[in-house]
Formats: C-alpha cells, structure tokens, sequence
C-alpha cells in the first residue's frame, strides 16, 4: 500500500527540496542525501508505486518506457555511460528505506576493479 507521507512524495510534491539531475514529465532524478558511492543519484517516477514489483504490475507501459529513458537520460547527463551500476532495493529485507520505487545509480573508480 502507497503512503503518500512517505519522502519521495514530499519530494515530488516540493515540499522538501533535492539537488536535481534530471527531470521530465515523468521521472525525477536527484543526488542521494547520504551518498555511498562518489556519484550516488536517485531516479524516481511521478507516480504511486511502492516498489519494482508494483512499479512493473500496475504503471502503464508508457510511463514504464519514459521512466527507462529517464534512467538513460540521467546516466548521459552525469556522463557515466560506461561506469556505473543499477541497484533498485525491493522490500524491507533488502534494506528499502524508501517505499517509493527508485533506482540508485552509483559509480566509483573502484567499479572498474570489483568483477
Ligand atoms: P533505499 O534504502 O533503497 O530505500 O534507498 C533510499 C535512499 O534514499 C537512501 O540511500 C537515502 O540516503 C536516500 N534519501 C532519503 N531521504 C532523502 C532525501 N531527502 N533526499 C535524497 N535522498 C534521500
């Protein structure tokens, strides 16, 4: 179930402000407060989704495309095409704090010697 209290929503609403990398109609793209990698930025829909499995089920295809393209779009702007990872916490096991689905995108020199 949604709660709308949740921070994603103040952000999206405006009510608390984030250092934005990107934004679209669709999708919201903003550095992480408490950042874990040198780059360390969130990608969220404009919509109620609480995680990628409702995100996957219940969002129209359209906006699951747009949010993609937002992903891609946001990668290019902070020019990491060729450094960096996904990660998309689903559920309270996995460590999802925030229950507004949102991928991480993270990179670090480090990647590169890690696999
Ligand atoms: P997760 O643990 O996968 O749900 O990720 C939630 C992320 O949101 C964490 O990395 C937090 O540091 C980040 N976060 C929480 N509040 C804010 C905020 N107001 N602005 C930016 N990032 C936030």
């Amino acid at each position: 179930m949604y709660n709308k209290d949740n921070v994603f929503a103040k952000i999206l609403r405006g009510e608390i402000p984030n250092k934005t990398v990107y934004s679209d109609d669709n999708v919201l793209a903003f550095y992480d407060v408490a950042p874990r990698a040198r780059v360390h930025v969130l990608v969220i829909p404009r919509g109620e989704y609480t995680d990628i499995f409702d995100f996957t089920q219940n969002a129209p295809e359209s906006l699951q495309i747009a949010f993609w393209a937002g992903v891609r779009n946001t990668v290019e702007k902070l020019g990491l095409r060729d450094n960096f990872r996904t990660v998309a916490n689903t559920g309270r096991g996995a460590g999802q704090s925030v229950m507004h689905f949102h991928v991480h995108i993270m990179s670090d020199e480090r990647f590169k010697e890690d696999f």
